[in-house]
């Protein structure tokens, strides 16, 4: 029996566990998912190795620490040092990143996006724009910090903070910071919200599993919205495929992923 869990702080909210466990025990793999409540990013590898797992996704705000815990990083996870699934080969933790695909996933249903506003500055930001980068589109950044915004200058990325944004038309405004998730906050001053859902024509949040005070304003503004579950969706496929090794169909593990929505 293979064992899988979730690290993140909070993490009581993440359906991962249904999500992975309703897909091993409708295809019969021997496995099992649970969650881990981690607060201290620094403990992740200790902690993977105590519970003898054999594989984890990462969620807010370990994923910049799971790319340090990890013996080796591939893919696109190496290129933004994001980590949001680990493998272990051979005793060896694998890191990985499938927000990104997930994400793009998730917003196949919006036509002719060009340019993109990411709201915050975090590990799932750092994923999106490095994704809407290698698809040639243009991609800024807002968020209310400004140290985390430097990784996104030396990117050639225009940023800005609440108080240096000019706003002007998008395609897509993206939520990306925490706010939302745990509380009722906006992503950013209400005024700025207001501004930015007069001049954008498709809205999504990163956030899923409640209608979140920035979609609600979404909605009032009429504009068609995404919330986070498809690319909640879209990742958890490609995690389960890396945690079978492939040894599942991806259609099968697409519909039992998605029948646990249901649950
Ligand atoms: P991080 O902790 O790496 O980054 C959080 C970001 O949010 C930072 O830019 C931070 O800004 C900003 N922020 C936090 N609180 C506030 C606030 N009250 N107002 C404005 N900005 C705020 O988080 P992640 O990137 O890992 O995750 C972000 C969100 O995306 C989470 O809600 C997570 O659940 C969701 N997510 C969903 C996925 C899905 O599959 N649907 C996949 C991945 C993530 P500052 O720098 O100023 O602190």
């Amino acid at each position: 029996m293979k064992l899988f869990a979730i690290f993140g702080d909070p993490v009581s909210h993440s359906r991962s566990p249904l999500m992975h466990n309703s897909v091993f025990k409708s295809l019969n793999y021997k496995a099992c998912y649970t969650r881990v409540h981690l607060q201290d990013g620094s403990k992740l590898r200790k902690t993977f190795f105590d519970l003898s797992l054999d594989g984890a996704n990462i969620t807010v705000p370990h994923k910049e620490a799971a790319f340090r815990a990890c013996d080796e990083v591939k893919g696109f996870a190496q290129k933004i040092g994001v980590v949001n699934t680990i493998v272990k080969e051979d005793g060896k933790l694998i890191g990985y990143n499938t927000d990104a695909d997930g994400f793009l996933y998730a917003i196949k249903d919006f036509k002719n996006i060009k340019k993109i506003l990411i709201l915050g500055a975090g590990g799932t930001a750092k994923a999106l724009v490095n994704k809407f980068l290698d698809e040639k589109l243009h991609v800024e950044v807002l968020n209310r910090g400004e140290s985390r915004l430097h990784y996104f200058q030396e990117l050639g990325i225009i940023c800005h903070t609440w108080n240096t944004l000019q706003v002007q038309k998008y395609d897509l405004v993206v939520n990306t910071t925490s706010a939302g998730l745990k509380d009722e906050n906006l992503p950013a001053p209400d005024a700025i919200i207001q501004n930015l859902l007069q001049n954008t024509i498709f809205v999504a949040d990163a956030i899923y599993g409640k209608m979140t005070p920035f979609l609600q304003q979404a909605k009032a503004h009429k504009k068609e919205y995404k919330d986070g579950a498809d690319m909640l969706l879209g990742q958890g496929v490609l995690a389960n495929e890396l945690f079978t090794k492939n040894e599942l169909e991806s259609e099968d593990i697409k519909t039992f992923m998605q029948k646990s929505f249901d649950l």
